[in-house]
């Protein structure tokens, strides 16, 4: 044993780790220490104590609690009893500290193994918490998405609802405005027949207007027809055979009246031979209305319309509708064979319709096997071209039935309607309803409506007793108004180029013109519109349909008004402008007269002529105005405010009679004389006298 440990102490001599020559010295002192050779011992025990202290060496607990123990013994051997026991002290605590460790890594070990078990359930249970969770998720997307997608096709749906509802309504609103003009028309007429005022027999224009307008609502409500036996699958082919050239001829005929009436250039050209054929007369009939109707209606004065007709093929008809009119916008063409669809621009807005011509008549053209189709350029103009098929070849026997001409509309001899209202030449849009000479007195009222119909009602209605002057549309009635200053406007509202509303506007604001009375008519009955048209200065508003006699009060009591205003003027001359004006444009009017009048008051060459000049109006404007607000021919009210200075000079004793006369711009003294008690009653020297 002494060999080997002490082998093992020269062999770690040349060990270069410090813990391999503290562990030879360290058991091989043990060693001698329990062979009892001390002195041996000694020298390595104090060489193992120095290493066991070195920083350096990293000794483990159970070496550090062993090595105490050798040290405890030792110092007891050496008679050192403090420094054995704290050796031995030492060695317990390393020994407990050692044990711990020990049960701590035992402990650790057990808790490790049960972690790793842990950690591996722990990602397993990660990993399905991780699936659960993308799975969750990819679900929630889907959800989301589908929500989404049912949120969007609602809202979509709703979109859509709600187009239709304002499509709807908006269709709705202009049948019923289509519907309230003939209605009346109808109704105005048999109201006046029933009314106690006149026991005249019906007059038969007024009959037949009710005729016409009755027809005119029954054309529409069969178009409304027409539509829902469409909709209805419900159509079935009526065929006839005829004469097509001659029945085209007719059709197309029809338009020349409307066409010259508008200033347009109407034209059509098609085969003069018979062409005795297969066709269905009443959809043909309604398709070239249509087509031809609609060209006239958006084409401007002095256009032309063109209509063509040949036959590319046997049994093929083709019809050719071209005009030179506002034309349809390349985004909307595929729009105008929609049901009521109307492009909403300011012109097209101008023109009445309810948008369905066009949608009835390309069903039409499908249920007749033909094609229709649509080139256009907005401001130069639009060709419809038709192709139809003739004949019963392409027809299946349950699609059509043959029947005789005469029960249908072939009918040569009836006038076709053609949608439109064949009115007198008015060659300025404006016309006159002449008045006898003797009637030249009369008031003058002019009457501004777009429908003839309506105009003549109202003129035949007034004739009696007014002058009547006629425009038919708003731009026109302003220009008329300001040409002859009538007594009274009664306009209607919704009119082409200018509204009622505009047209009253403009009458108000001119000085010229301030004045007139106007009365607005209008199909629209909402309290707005009566407010509106109050508003811009409308001395009435008379919901349509309205009942004439009432209309008559109206003009008879708005006429009176203005001349008992005009009467005070003439009787109190001390009134101001303030009193004798209607509206503040009247005021306006009367204080610059007033101004011109009293700048010339010295000249005895002013006149009329400069008058006139002065006030930048023609003769007849100046005449009418200062006659409708004074009742006094331009001339007379000159002298009477000449006369009126006058007065006031005598009262301030401005000088003698002669000298006031000069001063008034009077260059004759006793036709001044004259003139004053014309109007005062009294010579002016006795007029001096009265004052004082
Ligand atoms: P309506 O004339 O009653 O409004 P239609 O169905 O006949 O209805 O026509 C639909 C729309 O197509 C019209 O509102 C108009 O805007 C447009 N349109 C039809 N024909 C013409 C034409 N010849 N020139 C210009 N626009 C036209």
């Amino acid at each position: 044993a002494f060999l080997y440990y002490e082998k093992s102490y020269n062999l770690s001599k040349q060990s270069k780790e410090k813990i391999d020559k503290f562990q030879a010295a360290f058991h091989f002192s043990e060693f001698l220490f329990k062979q009892n050779r001390i002195s041996e011992a000694t020298p390595k025990i104090y060489e193992a104590k120095d290493l066991a202290e070195d920083p350096d060496l990293n000794l483990k607990i159970s070496d550090k609690a062993e090595f105490s123990v050798l040290m405890g013994e030792f110092y007891n051997q050496k008679g050192d009893p403090q420094t054995a026991y704290n050796y031995l002290k030492r060695s317990t605590d390393f020994e407990l500290q050692s044990k711990s460790e020990q049960s701590n890594l035992q402990l650790t070990k057990s808790e490790i193994d049960k972690l790793e078990h842990d950690n591996a359930s722990l990602e397993t249970r990660n990993k399905l918490m991780l699936f659960t969770f993308l799975s969750l998720l990819i679900i929630s997307v889907l959800i989301i998405l589908l929500i989404y997608r049912g949120y969007r096709s609602k809202q979509k749906t709703n979109q859509l609802l709600t187009e239709l509802d304002e499509l709807k309504s908006r269709y709705f609103s202009d049948i019923t405005h289509e519907l309230r003009r003939p209605l009346t028309l109808i109704l105005s007429p048999l109201e006046q027949m029933l009314s106690s005022e006149t026991d005249k027999i019906p007059d038969k224009k007024q009959v037949k207007m009710m005729r016409k307008n009755a027809n005119q609502i029954l054309s529409l409500v069969n178009q409304m027809l027409d539509l829902s036996k469409i909709e209805a699958k419900n159509v079935k082919l009526e065929l006839v055979e005829d004469d097509l050239n001659k029945f085209l001829r007719i059709h197309f005929a029809a338009f020349l009246s409307v066409a010259s009436q508008k200033s347009i250039d109407y034209h059509y050209s098609l085969l003069k031979e018979k062409n005795l054929t297969i066709f269905d007369a009443s959809k043909l009939e309604k398709i070239i209305n249509n087509l031809v109707s609609n060209a006239i209606k958006y084409t401007r004065k002095n256009g032309s319309v063109n209509c063509k007709v040949h036959y590319p093929k046997e049994n093929i008809l083709q019809i050719e509708v071209s005009d030179t009119g506002i034309g349809i916008p390349k985004n909307q063409l595929e729009n105008i064979f929609k049901r009521y669809h109307r492009i909403s621009s300011e012109e097209n807005m101008n023109t009445v319709g309810t948008g369905i011509g066009l949608s009835l008549t390309s069903e039409l053209v499908s249920i007749l096997h033909g094609t229709i189709k649509v080139e256009s350029e907005p401001d130069v103009g639009s060709k419809f071209t038709v192709q139809l098929p003739l004949g019963i070849k392409h027809l299946k026997e349950d699609e059509y039935e043959l029947i005789s001409k005469n029960s249908i509309t072939v009918n040569h001899s009836e006038p076709v309607n053609t949608g439109f209202e064949v009115e007198a030449d008015t060659e300025d849009n404006t016309e006159n309803i002449t008045a006898s000479p003797q009637e030249n007195n009369l008031p003058l009222v002019l009457i501004v409506e777009d429908n003839k119909d309506i105009c003549d009602y109202i003129a035949d209605n007034l004739n009696d007793h007014y002058r009547i002057k006629i425009a038919h549309n708003g731009a026109a009635g302003l220009k008329k108004a300001v040409e002859t200053i009538p007594d009274l406007v009664i306009s209607d509202v919704v009119m082409p180029k200018m509204d009622g509303i505009a047209m009253c506007a403009g009458l108000k604001t001119d000085e010229n013109t301030s004045h007139i009375p106007v009365i607005i008519l209008s199909g629209k009955s909402a309290i707005e519109d009566r407010i509106e048209a109050l508003e811009t200065g409308a001395d009435a508003y008379l919901a349509k349909p309205f009942n004439v006699s009432e209309l008559k009060h109206l003009v008879n009591n708005l006429i009176e008004q203005r001349r008992k205003l005009r009467e005070r003027f003439t009787r109190n001359l001390k009134l101001e402008p303030k009193e004798i004006a209607i509206t503040s444009a009247d005021e306006k009017f009367i204080t610059r007269a007033l101004e011109v009048i009293e700048k010339n008051i010295g000249n005895p060459d002013f006149e009329v002529n400069q008058f006139q000049e002065e006030m930048f109006m023609s003769r007849m404007q100046l005449f009418r105005k200062i006659k409708a607000l004074t009742n006094q021919t331009p001339g007379d009210f000159i002298r009477t405010i000449r006369l009126k200075r006058a007065a006031e000079l005598i009262k301030q004793n401005f000088g003698n009679i002669a000298q006031i006369t000069y001063e008034v711009g009077f260059n004759n003294p006793s036709y001044f004389a004259k003139c004053f008690k014309e109007l005062y009653g009294v010579l002016p020297s006795d007029y001096h006298r009265q004052k004082i």
